[in-house]
């Protein structure tokens, strides 16, 4: 036993005043790699006593290493970017995946490091070297060599110790070399985030599993109009769920609503929600899954209120064109192309009843001395006036339209001949009689019905014209 301080000897000293050398200056490098490595090589040449030392990385494709930093100790130089093939060195580079440490004390004749004998060794007169593989991750990233220059030389096991521990130095200074450019990505995404957050039209609201506020924007605020005290991240959310039910034409509804979804976290929603002050706000919901489970839930509102009232406005321009495109201009009845349409339907319909129906062709008599003794604008009253007493005279479901000029085709389902008659005389007997203010006229009246008639709208058309001929043959001022 010995008693006392006990010498250790200069070999493990060298070791540990390097190591200590490189530790208090550790945290200069530790946002600086190039800084780190040329520290470790430096560190490496005194700790080991050795002329040179080398950190080598693999790259990508592991097809070779390239020196990143190469320190040689007599003339205190550092250089790097030299590089060597896989293919060329395969013993070397099979060694590098299997071994903790390469010590090769007889670097030309050891299997190991005798390929570089020839070209390298010999050149730089290297005797012995001593190679610390580089882990990172579970996998060999590269190597630190430390080269003696001279004659044979062993490495003792505390200076492959300390070739490790060197090595690994380098694994750390990657390691937070990659985290940094990791927490930058992170920090680049963040700010991508918040500006796309910030700049967006529609206003976002972030929760937590609990219902706590996670995030918000500014517009989510002006949306709703939300109070600051609401938008705290404690709490259960009641009040500010009460809030902005509040706000809606159907409190009752929304708050249901918001149950169901709390009761089914994963669950998406789109839907449209009616503000008590008349504006109308698009929600969207996704849950906010992380590695397979939910941990919270957008909500995204978008005020449609403009894009619906111009929607329902186009929507009332179009039926308004729609039915334009079916009227007469004078007169306000359906036009001839719209009568024919309902004709067709009405054939259609009576077919598949069973059920007839009837038309009645009307034409007002001798029309044109009305426009040559009273004048044109005159005539065009009498057809709007005779339009109008046409229609107060039928159903809902009749169908009154202007054929031509001064003729007209009534469309009567469900009407027998005989009540057309019936309705078609008392019109005209109602016609001839004294009219306010307008010149009197008469009118002649062709009856058809379906099927008596005719099977089909052209041939029912027909027949009414035909009556109506005959009509105006036997003096006008009938119904035939
Ligand atoms: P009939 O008893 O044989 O039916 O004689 P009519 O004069 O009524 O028949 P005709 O077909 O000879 O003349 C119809 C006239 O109706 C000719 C045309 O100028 C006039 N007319 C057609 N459309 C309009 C219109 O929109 N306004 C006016 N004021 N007149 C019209
Ligand atoms: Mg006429
Ligand atoms: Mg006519």
């Amino acid at each position: 036993m010995s008693t006392g301080p006990v010498s250790l000897p200069s070999r493990v000293q060298r070791q540990q005043a390097a190591l200590l050398a490189i530790a208090a200056s550790w945290r200069h490098h530790e946002a600086d790699l190039d800084g780190a490595l040329r520290a470790i090589t430096e560190t490496a040449v005194s700790a080991m006593d050795v002329e040179r030392a080398s950190v080598w990385l693999f790259d990508e494709a592991r097809a070779k290493i390239v020196c990143e930093d190469l320190f040689e100790r007599t003339p205190g130089r550092h250089s790097r970017g030299v590089e060597l093939a896989a293919r060329d060195f395969p013993r070397y580079f099979a060694a590098l995946g299997t071994e903790e440490v390469i010590a090769a004390s007889d670097a030309h004749s050891d299997p190991r490091t005798s390929e570089f004998s020839e070209r390298y060794l010999s050149a730089l007169g290297i005797g012995a070297m001593l190679d610390a593989p580089i882990r990172s991750g579970g996998r060999i990233v590269g190597v630190l060599c430390h080269e003696h220059v001279g004659a044979e030389r062993s490495f003792l096991a505390d200076e492959q110790n300390t070739a490790s521990y060197l090595a690994s130095l380098v694994s750390l200074s990657l390691e937070l070399k990659r985290r940094r450019q990791s927490e930058q990505q992170l920090a680049e995404s963040l700010s991508l985030l918040r500006a796309a957050f910030d700049a967006t039209s529609e206003g976002i609201l972030a929760l937590d599993r609990g219902g706590s506020v996670i995030a918000h924007n500014q517009r989510f605020v002006e949306i709703w109009g939300v109070p600051k005290e609401l938008l705290g991240p404690a709490g259960d959310g009641g009040p500010r769920l009460a809030y902005l039910a509040e706000q809606t034409v159907d409190p009752e509804g929304f708050a249901e609503r918001a149950r169901q979804l709390a009761a089914d976290p994963t669950s998406e929603r789109t839907d449209l929600i009616e503000l008590r002050d008349g504006r109308s706000i698009e929600r969207s919901i996704r849950p906010q899954w992380l590695g397979g489970e939910v941990i919270g839930r957008v909500w995204s509102y978008r005020d449609v209120t403009h894009a619906r009232r111009v929607e329902a406005a186009l929507r009332a321009s179009e039926e308004q064109l729609r039915e334009l495109a079916s009227r007469d201009a004078l007169t306000g009845l359906f036009n001839r192309r719209h009568v024919q349409a309902r004709l067709g339907e009405e054939v259609a319909r009576s077919l598949r009843t069973g059920r007839g129906f009837s038309v009645a062709m009307l034409d007002i008599d001798h029309f044109k001395r009305i426009n040559d003794e009273h004048g044109h604008q005159t005539g065009d009253d009498v057809l709007r006036a005779f339009a109008d007493e046409l229609t107060s005279r039928v159903r809902k479901t009749d169908c009154v339209g202007r054929w031509g000029g001064e003729e007209f085709l009534l469309v009567l389902p469900e009407t027998s001949k005989s009540a057309a008659h019936a309705l078609l005389q008392a019109l005209r007997e109602h016609v001839a009689r004294e009219r306010g203010g307008l010149p009197r006229f008469t009118i002649s009246v062709g009856i058809a019905e379906l099927p008596g008639d005719a099977n089909e709208a052209v041939t029912l058309v027909a027949a009414a014209d035909a009556r109506l001929y005959e009509a105006k043959h036997a003096g006008r001022n009938c119904v035939r």
